[in-house]
């Protein structure tokens, strides 16, 4: 019988990396301020920044730091509603509380991207600015996300954390909105433990984002950006101190050339997995939307017609058969299912995301997997459906 494929262990980090790395032991700099010139940091910006077709680009300490200082830089009042996904990573709203705003949780429908009736009656009310998370590499409707803000004058961030090589409309997800954050956390196609990215257009937002990110006296001059708009921030913004270190931005660097290869491969495996699921009647991967070129490193799919308890055992059936699946709203103390956010006080009831929450499923799918560990996952799944439902009835026999 064919072992369970491995879905937990990274890719191995470029061999580039090490030559790198002993070079920043050897002379101790690991501090991108340190060094008057290109510190590995600054040149995983440019290099980013390029790769995006973005202006600018400022590395933090995470994506949560990213989303974080986005909201600061945008300088929203005190105590301002920030729409965000009711489906998403429980350090979304983190973010928005700790940047001293509100989240205004939107529903999410059963294909995983924003309800847009919700989202427009939400929007109708008092709201500084949007924040779409794109949950694993799902896009929402962006072009009417995007009109809708315009049309309304307020920002939309990018939560690309986990989105990284996804195109809408044939552009890089990140590059839509005024603001676009990725992550470097191990789970995500750049690995270097933890990690992220801000990428935006805006001179003013990056100048802001620079300084609060902790370029303290005159360190933001080492910034490729235009001077002219840091002047008159000078000590007149918190310095929040969340900065990558060389370290990181070595290990990111040489990765960079990858990602075409792990988008290409991601998206083969997923497709492959999904079209054998769809082939099951209690099986449903909902398809992604046109304008979308996904960049999955995972599956999700929708029990259909299964009862909790059901649900709760073909998710067992399929671990008996070597495939870990998570039902988000299943798993004790699930950090995405937005009852479990409970600092966040008052909590809305949410039925659609509910639902949805109570019947999708999560399996890991790394790009690195051969076809006879899709052909693994993707049976077991079926096979595990049919243990608890029986075996589908052929019809016209
Ligand atoms: C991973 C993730 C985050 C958080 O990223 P960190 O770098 O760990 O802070 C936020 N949003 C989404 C959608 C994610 O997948």
């Amino acid at each position: 019988m064919a072992l369970a494929p491995n879905v937990y262990d990274a890719e191995p980090i470029p061999e580039a990396a090490r030559a790198e790395i002993d070079r920043l032991l050897s002379s101790g700099d690991l501090f991108r301020y340190t060094s008057p010139d290109a510190s590995p940091v600054a040149l995983l910006e440019a290099e980013f920044a390029k790769m995006m077709g973005a202006r600018y680009a400022l590395a933090v300490a995470s994506c949560s730091a990213a989303l974080f200082l986005s909201l600061k830089a945008l300088d929203l009042p005190r105590g301002a509603n920030v729409l965000i996904p009711a489906f998403t990573f429980a350090a979304v709203p983190s973010a928005v509380v700790h940047a001293d705003c509100t989240p205004v949780l939107v529903e999410v429908g059963d294909n995983y991207r924003v309800d847009m009736a919700d989202f427009e009656t939400k929007l109708a009310g008092d709201v500084q600015a949007v924040l779409i998370s794109h949950m694993r590499g799902h896009t929402s409707d962006m072009d009417a996300i995007l009109r809708l803000a315009d049309a309304k004058g307020i920002p939309v961030i990018e939560d690309a954390a986990h989105s990284l090589g996804t195109r809408w409309q044939g552009r890089n997800i990140g590059t839509l909105g005024r603001v676009g954050c990725f992550s470097f956390q191990s789970y995500k196609l750049l690995n270097a433990g933890e990690g992220g990215i801000l990428i935006t257009d805006d001179p003013d937002l990056i100048a802001r984002a620079v300084i609060m990110s902790g370029a303290y006296e005159h360190n933001w001059k080492k910034h490729p950006v235009l001077h002219d708009h840091f002047g008159r921030w000078q000590n007149r913004l918190p310095l929040y101190n969340t900065r990558l270190s060389n370290l990181s931005a070595a290990i990111i660097r040489p990765q960079l050339a990858e990602i075409p290869r792990r988008v290409a491969d991601g998206r083969r495996n997923h497709d492959y997995v999904a079209a054998i699921l769809n082939g099951s009647p209690w099986l449903d991967v909902p398809p992604p939307l046109p304008p979308e070129d996904r960049a999955p490193d995972s599956i999700q799919f929708n029990l259909i017609g299964l009862t909790e308890a059901e649900t709760r055992a073909f998710a067992q059936a399929a671990e008996t058969r070597g495939v870990k699946v998570q039902v988000f709203g299943l798993s004790e103390d699930n950090a995405r299912a937005f009852w479990n956010w409970k600092f966040l006080g008052n909590i809305p009831d949410l039925p659609r995301t509910r639902e949805m929450l109570m019947k999708a499923c999560d399996t890991r799918l790394p790009a690195r997997l051969g076809k006879a560990d899709l052909d693994f996952i993707a049976t077991s799944l079926v096979a595990a459906a049919e243990d608890v439902m029986g075996a589908p009835r052929a019809y016209g026999t």
